[in-house]
């Protein structure tokens, strides 16, 4: 199931690098010693979790499906337009936010506002609906990022005492 679902993240152009990079980018500031090879690692966990296989399924069916012409107005075109009040995206790609806690919430909604790296690329998109896409990039890259905080936490208290 993960590698099905790493595959239809690379199928619509986001690889594992692209996501770690965002994690990264979260939580240097607070981790100078971070390396973007830990951040890979802290995605993939990520990937492992049963909730988070079927939200990105979902998430990406739905951008798939609009793409496809099959879903039905005005829904496809609210889909479409990435209509602001829309919300399900966020809804959706937030149950991926939490799963290390509350404070991948924040990092999601700072790069909610703050479209960063691969984000731009899917929003700026043309050719593709990635109206759920964008917002499920986030939600992985804010739960591994919320990951590697509470392991670097463990660790200084680790090194206390
Ligand atoms: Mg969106």
């Amino acid at each position: 199931m993960k590698e099905i679902v790493i595959k239809s993240l690379k199928d619509r152009g986001v690889k594992i690098k692209d996501i770690a990079k965002i994690a990264y980018d979260l939580q240097v500031p607070y981790n100078p010693d971070l390396t973007l090879d830990e951040c890979i690692i802290s995605v993939e966990k990520v990937f492992e979790k049963r909730e988070v296989q079927y939200t990105i399924l979902t998430g990406i069916a739905l951008d798939k499906l609009t793409e496809d012409g099959v879903v039905e107005e005005p829904l496809s075109s609210i889909i479409e337009t990435d209509e602001p009040l829309y919300g399900i995206d966020e809804s959706l790609a937030m149950t991926i936010a939490n799963i290390y806690g509350t404070i991948g919430i924040t990092s999601f909604g700072y790069l909610d506002k703050n479209k960063v790296g691969i984000m731009e690329e899917l929003d700026s998109s043309k050719d593709n609906v990635n109206t759920f896409l964008d917002d499920i990039v986030a939600g992985i890259a804010s739960a591994a990022s919320a990951r590697l905080a509470h392991h670097h936490r463990n660790q200084e208290q680790a090194d206390i005492s």
